[in-house]
């Protein structure tokens, strides 16, 4: 059994629809991938309609959350949410609230970039987008498409990154909340790649065991972010907080090169997954 738990479409930032994300899956050899775009379930629909037979989709979504830190600025987390009901409304209205918070602050970006001279049209990036949930990664885009550098890992590192110049914040769910709106639909909320360095400052082990005790059920300890140390410490972490362990590639399409299955999930783990989450059922035959 080949489970890979995290992927993204072109609903979000990934640039595969659901149906060529399945099919790239199925070619992969996965017997399991879960769909998780930013912030929204719109995906959900067309994988259901798409899905090739033997394949089990897991409905998912990876929430923007933050960590506030009693002493320190917010830190940016990510929360990856499994099996929830999509129509809980008070989880729906937030995923609502992000996306229209995510649509202001690529805004804030583009001017930001557009007022120093880069080609960057607001217009053009949402044309483009095509109803997905936007993301750095789009404006990554309209800054190839204008020349201004040759690859979206390129715009990252000179000026997406979050010490540019041109990053922006966005008013994130605070993890705790989020925590509590995925187990109050019936889902099953893990931390997603938690002690990836590359995306930012990280937080402790009070924030892990603080979001364990609000109801967090799984840490990704496996995922490309993470060094071996890393994942060694979020797995003893996992064993001692009684959290299950997710692997996952966080597979984007073309805006990153990373292949789906890159990491992937124990099957045992995945069972536990499978028989907390309640709020809606595995895609599967
Ligand atoms: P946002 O959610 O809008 O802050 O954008 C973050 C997204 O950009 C995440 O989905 C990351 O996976 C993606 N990302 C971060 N760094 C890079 C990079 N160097 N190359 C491509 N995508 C990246
Ligand atoms: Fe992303
Ligand atoms: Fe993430
Ligand atoms: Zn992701």
């Amino acid at each position: 059994m080949r489970i890979d738990l995290h992927t993204h479409s072109s609903l979000s930032d990934g640039t595969d629809s659901p149906a060529e994300l399945l099919a790239t899956a199925r070619a992969a050899g996965l017997d399991v991938v879960a769909l998780t775009d930013h912030d929204t379930t719109a995906g959900w629909a067309a994988a259901e309609a798409a899905r090739p037979a033997g394949l089990t989709v897991v409905p998912g979504m990876e929430l923007s959350c933050r960590w506030f830190p009693p002493d320190a600025p917010p830190i940016s987390v990510h929360l990856l949410g499994y099996l929830f009901d999509p129509l809980h409304p008070a989880f729906a209205a937030e995923r609502a609230r992000l996306r229209d918070e995510r649509l202001a602050r690529a805004e804030r970006i583009v001017e930001a970039l557009a007022a120093d001279g880069y080609p960057v049209v607001w217009a053009e990036l949402v044309a483009h987008a095509d109803g997905g949930v936007v993301g750095r990664p789009h404006v990554a885009g309209a800054l190839v498409r204008a020349g201004v550098v040759d690859s979206v890992d390129a715009a990252f590192g000179t000026l997406l990154h979050h010490r540019s110049p041109y990053y922006v914040a966005k008013a994130d769910t605070d993890v705790r909340e989020g925590i509590a709106l995925v187990r109050a639909a019936g889902g099953v909320p893990v931390f997603a790649h938690g002690l990836a360095t590359s995306r930012g400052r990280i937080v402790g082990d009070d924030a892990i065991a603080a979001m364990a005790a609000a109801g967090l059920l799984g840490l990704e300890v496996d995922h490309p972010d993470h060094t071996e140390e890393a994942r060694v410490h979020l797995r003893g972490l996992a064993a001692d907080l009684d959290l299950l362990v997710t692997g996952s590639s966080d597979y984007h399409g073309s805006n990153k090169r990373t292949p789906i299955g890159t990491c992937t999930t124990d099957p045992a783990q995945f069972e536990r997954l499978l028989a907390a989450g309640t709020g809606t059922a595995p895609l599967r035959d």
